[in-house]
């Protein structure tokens, strides 16, 4: 069962719930025009009301980065809650919280929404894994420090060159990237975090490369301790990549998947590991 998507409309006077398949953008909102905005994916796990501090932190920041106000969080969690409640039961939804910066002309107030559908069911692709390739993004590891306006870390709307590099993977004939700095080093994936490992230690790239802070990193990183890793921040360099015991992307929806191909070659993969990384990160959703 999949049920109908749940749309909130969301202004200063609250959440209001209205039909997904109405008219209800501007052809003129910003987010629309120049994907001048921000937004977060939250998963839904078995209806239960997600931990929400660490989104509402990055979407504050993604605000900040943008000039954008700060959402108000009493309203957000009221919309998440009714849009729960609103539908069908369904093992995990997929809510996406999206803030433009409103109307060309208009009075300055952002738009705002809340989108919840059922997820895509990422089982298959948690057990298969991910054949990637390493695409340059162009910019080096410490551009985000010289020119903030690229606005790189920020969860923006501006998401066509994350697209356009999956669709060149494709015609590569992989399923995913890893984006790399001119300076060499690993960054992410265009919809995820990068975790990799090293015999008993577990890395990520650190976010001042210009990456977004990952959540589902923040937790992999739990389980990884949990499991007596030692877990850390570190420069990736790409080259590296190839060397490691193992190589993950991992996001809120789709949680963790093992890359078993890097530019064309065979990676280790951990079954029995990822298994228990996605029961984790599938019981911290819940938990949350
Ligand atoms: N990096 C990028 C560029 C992303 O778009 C995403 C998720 O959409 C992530 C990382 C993973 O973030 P999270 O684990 O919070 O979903």
């Amino acid at each position: 069962m999949t049920g109908s998507p749940v749309l909130f409309i969301v202004d200063a006077s609250g959440p209001r719930r209205v039909d997904p398949r109405g008219p209800h953008l501007a052809v003129t909102d910003w987010g629309v025009t120049r994907g001048d905005g921000i937004f977060e994916s939250i998963s839904v796990i078995a209806g239960r009301m997600p931990a929400l501090e660490a989104r509402f932190a990055r979407l504050e920041a993604s605000a900040r980065a943008l000039d954008l106000a700060p959402p108000d969080r009493l309203i957000w969690t009221d919309a998440l809650r009714m849009a729960i409640d609103a539908h069908e039961p369904v093992d995990r939804l997929a809510v996406t919280i999206v803030m433009t910066r409103g109307v060309e002309g208009g009075d300055g107030s952002p738009t705002a929404w809340l989108l919840a559908r059922a997820a895509r069911d990422f089982t298959r692709i948690r057990r298969s894994g991910v054949s990637v390739v390493t695409l340059d993004r162009g910019y080096a590891s410490d551009a985000a420090e010289g020119a903030p306006w690229l606005l790189l870390g920020a969860k923006h709307l501006s998401y066509a060159t994350n697209a356009a590099a999956l669709r060149e993977a494709s015609r590569r004939g992989a399923d995913d990237v890893i984006f790399t700095s001119t300076d060499g080093f690993a960054l992410e994936g265009p919809t995820s975090s990068l975790i990799v490992r090293r015999s008993e230690l577990i890395e990520s790239p650190a976010i001042d490369a210009g990456i977004l802070a990952g959540t589902t990193q923040a937790t992999a990183f739990a389980f990884f301790e949990s499991r007596g890793f030692r877990t850390r921040f570190a420069a990736i360099e790409a080259a590296d990549l190839v060397e490691c015991d193992a190589i993950w992307l991992v996001s809120s929806v789709r949680q963790a998947v093992a890359v078993h191909t890097l530019d064309g070659r065979g990676m280790p993969v951990d079954d029995a590991l990822t298994a228990d990384l996605n029961r984790w990160l599938g019981d911290e959703a819940r938990l949350e």
